[in-house]
């Protein structure tokens, strides 16, 4: 007999979801996580009376009833929109690219104008589907906006000639004609009023929670501790990187906090110059709006290359990398008592509706 039903390796979306399923269905689980907090990325700190995305911002957003009824069982979401803006050679643009961007860069006031000059300058497939990120973009926006707001971003982002990245990495990003900044399309879009922390907390309710356990180093007694094991850290770690590693986007974040109320007025500035190292500087405050704190806390983000002691962000999409994943994802498929989930896990560049989706249905599929 097993002290548990299931053991869930980490507190984070994937982990903290699996777990209020297993919970709500009334089965015992034990979540834990060789970090010192729960909510993996998604956490969030009380600094001035406002809460700091720690590990990058996160904004919840999706188009599924499910997905949104189930987050907001355990936070008052704000109505929050993101609509970043980006600098490039001392110009501020709109994003998404929509008829704010195309006024900004070519002084047109209407869809017709804007769609001219679009079409005279973007890149004609012919039919075809784009082959990589620079094709993507510059069949969408043309040269100008792919120069100023694309090339320099993607280039520090990714570090690799967007030539040499996916379409699908891009795709997300709407182009309208209309004057819409809202960055997403999706029907529901917002960010707990009081932290992701809190959220996650009220998701393990009443589920035992054990922090600063490292599962790997001593994985065959917590495996016993349980029927199944849900496992939501780096695949490759688990299978003691049997075929290599694989690669990630790591960030360096530099936060700190200015004197005043309101430093750069939105909650997301990107920098779309080569010369400029960061992507993006993050004012926290923003993005619960009217937050009465009388100064305001910033971040700094630096892309910066992979290695081992680093946090893993973005997954590589590319060749080698998916090449490897798939290696490990077979050796994945046969370990019986062993379910991999989330972006770790799955090797996955996944927004956090799409953790919450595929825990949906893997719990599905194996509860
Ligand atoms: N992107 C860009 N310029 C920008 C913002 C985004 O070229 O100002 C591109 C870039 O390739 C990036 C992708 O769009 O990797 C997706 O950006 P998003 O901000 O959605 O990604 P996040 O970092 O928030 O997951």
């Amino acid at each position: 007999m097993c002290e548990y039903d299931y053991l869930i390796v980490g507190a984070g979306m994937f982990g903290a979801t699996f777990a209020r399923l297993v919970a709500d269905d009334g089965k015992k689980c034990l979540v834990i996580d060789k970090r010192d907090h729960i909510a993996g990325n998604c956490y969030t700190e009380g600094r001035d009376g406002i809460q700091v995305h720690v590990y990058g911002p996160h904004i919840f957003h999706c188009n599924d009833d499910e997905i949104w009824k189930f987050v907001n069982r355990f936070a008052r979401f704000n109505n929050f929109r993101n609509q970043p803006i980006s600098i490039s050679e001392g110009k501020i643009y709109s994003l998404p690219f929509n008829m704010y961007t195309f006024n900004h860069m070519w002084g047109v006031k209407t869809p017709q104008e804007a769609l001219e000059k679009i079409t005279s300058q973007k890149l004609d497939l012919e039919g075809r589907e784009p082959q990589n990120l620079e094709e993507q973009a510059l069949s969408q926006v043309g040269t100008d906006i792919y120069e100023k707001l694309i090339r320099g971003y993607t280039t520090k982002q990714w570090k690799r000639d967007p030539k040499d990245l996916p379409a699908s990495i891009i795709k997300r990003l709407p182009v309208r004609l209309t004057w819409d900044n809202n960055y997403f399309n999706d029907k529901y879009q917002g960010i707990p009023e009081d932290g992701y922390t809190v959220m996650f907390q009220n998701m393990l309710k009443g589920i035992e929670v054990r922090l600063g356990v490292d599962y790997l180093a001593n994985r065959k007694a917590w495996d016993e501790k349980a029927r199944a094991v849900i496992f939501t850290g780096k695949i490759d770690d688990y299978f003691d990187y049997r075929f290599g590693e694989l690669e990630y986007r790591a960030l360096d974040f530099d936060t700190w906090i200015e004197d005043t109320e309101n430093y750069q007025g939105n909650a997301v500035v990107n920098y779309g110059d080569s010369d400029v190292p960061w992507t993006r500087i993050i004012e926290h405050k923003h993005f619960t709006p009217g937050n009465k704190s009388t100064r305001t806390v910033l971040t700094k983000e630096t892309p910066a290359n992979w290695s081992s002691e680093k946090v893993p962000y973005y997954p590589v999409s590319d060749k080698a990398n998916a090449d490897r994943y798939s290696k490990y994802r077979e050796l994945a498929e046969n370990e019986e008592k062993v379910v991999f989930g989330g972006r770790l896990a799955e090797y996955k560049y996944y927004d956090m509706h799409q953790v919450i989706d595929s825990a949906f249905k893997k719990y599905k599929s194996i509860g």
